[in-house]
């Protein structure tokens, strides 16, 4: 078997609102690359990865000359003409890599007629259960629906979610109002739904002594976790020093030289696994057993997904022994997507893991077009700008807040 093309296409799927983080905001609208892998036996296996535009297109084409003729069943192979440690001191291709893993893992699966799962081990459980991941948001200025800014509004919105899809583990995303409301905030959320689990992530925006006092606050809640409350291992090794709950990351333990730092002198409890960012679903399989070998937790991160993206997750939280916190998905937030049968469904919290051959998706073409054609309308946003603070630049650690007061509405979702 042989790669004999590699196709990139770029999409725009709406969000319901507006998702308001640390740096800035999704515009009402998550921007995605779409692969495509075809083998000289008919076989097409998917990929997906973040951002978009003719940069992301670029990548991919630029690969041709690496990848066509390779047999896409080589994955260590690929991962050295891909992502060379060394040589990609000048190139670092680790989410292209992503892509092209999962595009070869669903090639595989195909071929030999058994789901992912199976060539990773062997699912453990047919359902991965998932946090709700709450935002703060802006309103979709086209109805006025959707804002999160007020506590009522982040209680109802919770409350929601629950009701709707079943979530009994929360997941707020701060670091967007005064670390003093945002603790207002996650008090309430908790208050509100007793007897469930609760974390807490500011994109690791405060500084460590704000993190420990945050950290204080907190300590009677059901915590699962605080989630990169400061950037870095040192800051991270202070607070955990000085707090009485585990620490997760998705930002500073993102690969094995950074894993094996975090073995040998811990800043970090639960590291949180992203099939992108690590380079594919494999060396997460890789990254939790070292972690499993340890007695580190581990949990399983969104970087926002569509459905081929979101079944990587599952096919990985299918095959990790040692998942035992829920995994995180913007997708609730997303109003359509890119497969068959439109979006994978929440039962009770969670998501039954695909079956079919490959990642067990199939790509909807009149989707694919329709948001591919709103992407040429309407082009990449700036994920790191807020549209209503163009003059704002946040620091690490970040003093300068949004308002919790300040109710504006941006025109930008789709
Ligand atoms: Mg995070």
């Amino acid at each position: 078997m042989k790669i004999i093309d590699i196709r990139a296409t770029p999409v725009t799927v709406p969000l319901a609102a507006p998702l308001r983080h640390a740096n800035g905001s999704h515009w009402g609208r998550f921007v995605r690359t779409i692969v495509e892998v075809e083998t000289d036996d008919g076989i097409v296996g998917l990929g997906e990865m973040g951002g978009g535009g003719e940069s992301a297109v670029a990548a991919f084409n630029g690969l041709k000359p690496y990848l066509l003729g390779h047999d896409p069943t080589r994955l260590e192979e690929m991962r050295f003409i891909v992502a060379n440690p060394t040589a990609s001191l000048y190139n670092n291709r680790t989410q292209v890599l992503a892509a092209l893993e999962f595009a070869c893992l669903d090639i595989m699966g195909q071929k030999w007629g058994v789901p992912v799962h199976s060539i990773l081990g062997g699912a453990l459980r047919d359902r991965v259960p998932f946090a709700s991941y709450l935002f703060f948001r802006y309103a979709n200025h086209r109805d006025g629906s959707g804002e999160v800014r007020t506590i009522d509004q982040l209680v109802a919105e919770a409350r929601s979610l629950k009701s709707t899809h079943g979530f009994t583990s929360h997941k707020l995303k701060g670091g967007v109002f005064p670390p003093s409301y945002e603790l207002e905030c996650y008090r309430a959320l908790a208050d509100s739904l007793p007897g469930d689990s609760f974390r807490f992530d500011p994109n690791g925006v405060w500084s460590t002594e704000q993190a420990i006092w945050f950290g204080r606050q907190i300590e009677d809640i059901n915590n699962d976790y605080l989630e990169d409350p400061v950037y870095g291992l040192a800051g991270m090794r202070r607070t955990r020093e000085k707090v009485r709950m585990p620490l997760a990351t998705n930002t500073v333990v993102v690969g094995f030289e950074q894993l094996a730092a975090n073995v040998l002198d811990t800043a970090v409890d639960v590291v949180l696994l992203d099939t992108t960012f690590w380079g594919g679903i494999r060396p997460c399989v890789k990254a939790a057993a070292v972690c499993e070998t340890f007695q580190l937790g581990v949990a399983v991160h969104s970087s926002g997904e569509l459905g081929i993206q979101l079944a990587t997750m599952l096919h990985l939280g299918a095959v990790l022994p040692n998942l035992t916190f829920s995994a995180d998905a913007h997708y609730h937030h997303l109003l359509d997507d890119v497969i068959v049968g439109g979006k994978l469904r929440y039962e009770c919290g969670a998501i039954a893991v695909p079956d079919g051959p490959g990642l067990g998706v199939t790509l909807d073409r009149a989707k694919l077009e329709q948001y591919h054609e709103l992407f040429k309308e309407l082009g990449t946003y700036p994920y790191d700008r807020d549209p209503l603070r163009p003059d704002w630049t946040p620091l690490v650690p970040n003093t300068r807040w949004a308002d919790p007061l300040d109710g504006r509405t941006p025109r930008v979702t789709p």
